[in-house]
């Protein structure tokens, strides 16, 4: 198949040809021949969107599939522009050794879905390493099921047997939780000092026990400074950003949306959301990585956190793009690139993150110029509502090329 149009790479933009055989990207060049698909100049073409930290609710104990699965988080990531996801570990049944890990990955294979997942273990109290190469999440603050520490102290001595490993700390400390836990909202019982104290302690832990850290769902401003400073000594530290926390603030937050709004990290002020646009913006912040958290929504009237984003994930950089002009080379490289490096040391044989040979053939076209409204109707996300429904984005995904097909 040869495909042209408008490429996006970190570096550039420019018109160009890619040729994909057998599932992989084979040649990019400016005349491969007659092409099979062409896209208007109102058309991005980036190597294909990945989405490195959602829940898709399916293990192998099936007790939360009322709300999402494999199957239909696939079809939302598609519908997202989104060809490979990773899935956190926060299940019933959560991966945590080389037996529930591997009970995850063979269920997730029964359901063959056709985009990439990579399925994230779990530290918990007195998990150790798997014998396969694998992403690791730690949870500092209550969460579901057992992935839950008391203390710091009780994940320092955990994590002092992860030495090298990758792992992504939800930072949440939890003793300033316990003691902000009779506050009156759920922005004030999870205030922005939990996730500062936490990231200082995430920084320590990564350098401590030489770890590849990544910091999740990145939100208040404060924090900006003390993952910069990290990284100016050296630390091997990445960082994600959510649509919720660069596109909501707790100004939106009213009696009728409370319960949708709801999330942890949760909501922040103005001048927080400004402070993860700029730092999406000048490279603090690596990926945008939605956190993709379904529940239904008798679910989230009863005041369950998080909400969904992969069928709107690609929208969503077409307000980043129009919106606030954030190049497309910079999407390129939080969108495509950066989750690409994040997930290639799992995929092999596949590779995501360029256009470029060997790579994966997926593509994901957005067109800036067709307007996109958000409608409950239109999802495929099996817990059937977003946060963004009666939003009017300025584009839309054109198509999504997986694996050399047009999808
Ligand atoms: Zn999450």
């Amino acid at each position: 198949m040869i495909v042209s149009g408008r490429l996006v790479s970190p570096e550039k933009v420019w018109s160009a040809h890619v040729r994909i055989e057998n599932g992989t990207i084979v040649d990019v060049g400016c005349d491969l021949g007659r092409p099979d698909v062409e896209f208007s100049q109102d058309c991005l073409i980036f190597a294909g969107m990945g989405d490195i930290h959602i829940h898709a609710r399916d293990d192998p104990s099936e007790r939360e599939t009322h709300k999402e699965d494999f199957v239909t988080a696939a079809a939302a990531a598609l519908h997202g522009g989104v060809v490979h996801v990773a899935d956190m570990p926060n299940n019933p049944a959560a991966p945590i050794d080389d037996e529930s890990y591997a009970a995850k990955q063979r269920h997730l294979a029964r359901r063959n879905v056709p985009v990439q997942v990579t399925l994230y273990a779990g530290i918990g109290p007195g998990t150790r390493p798997l014998s396969q190469n694998v992403p690791y999440k730690a949870y500092m603050g209550p969460s579901v099921g057992e992935l839950y520490f008391t203390s710091l102290e009780q994940l320092d001595k955990t994590l002092a047997r992860y030495r090298g490993q990758s792992v992504s700390f939800h930072c949440e400390d939890p003793v300033l939780l316990e003691a902000h836990k009779g506050a009156a909202t759920h922005e004030e019982r999870r205030p922005p000092a939990c996730e500062i104290s936490a990231t200082r302690f995430a920084l320590q832990m990564i350098e401590k026990h030489e770890l590849t850290g990544k910091l999740c769902h990145y939100s208040v401003g404060e924090g900006l400074p003390l993952i910069r400073e990290a990284r100016r000594r050296g630390l091997p530290v990445t960082c994600e950003v959510t649509p919720h926390h660069l596109f909501f603030d707790t100004t939106v937050i009213d009696d009728a949306n409370r319960g949708l709004m709801q999330m942890n990290p949760p909501l922040r002020a103005a001048a927080d959301r400004q402070a993860m646009l700029d730092a999406l913006r000048d490279g603090t912040l690596d990926y945008l990585a939605t956190d993709h958290a379904p529940h239904t929504l008798e679910e989230k009237s009863r005041g369950v956190s998080g909400q969904p984003h992969l069928d709107t994930y690609s929208a969503f950089v077409t307000w980043l793009i129009v919106e606030h002009e954030f190049s497309p080379e910079r999407m390129a490289e939080v969108c495509a690139l950066n989750p690409g490096r994040f997930v290639n040391p799992y995929t092999a044989p596949k590779k995501f993150g360029r256009i470029a040979p060997g790579y994966a053939g997926s593509l994901t076209v957005l067109n800036l110029n067709r307007p996109t409204t958000i409608r409950r109707e239109g999802l495929l996300t099996k817990c059937g509502w977003s946060p963004f429904e009666g939003v009017t984005f300025p584009g839309c995904v054109e198509a999504v090329i997986l694996d050399g097909r047009r999808v």
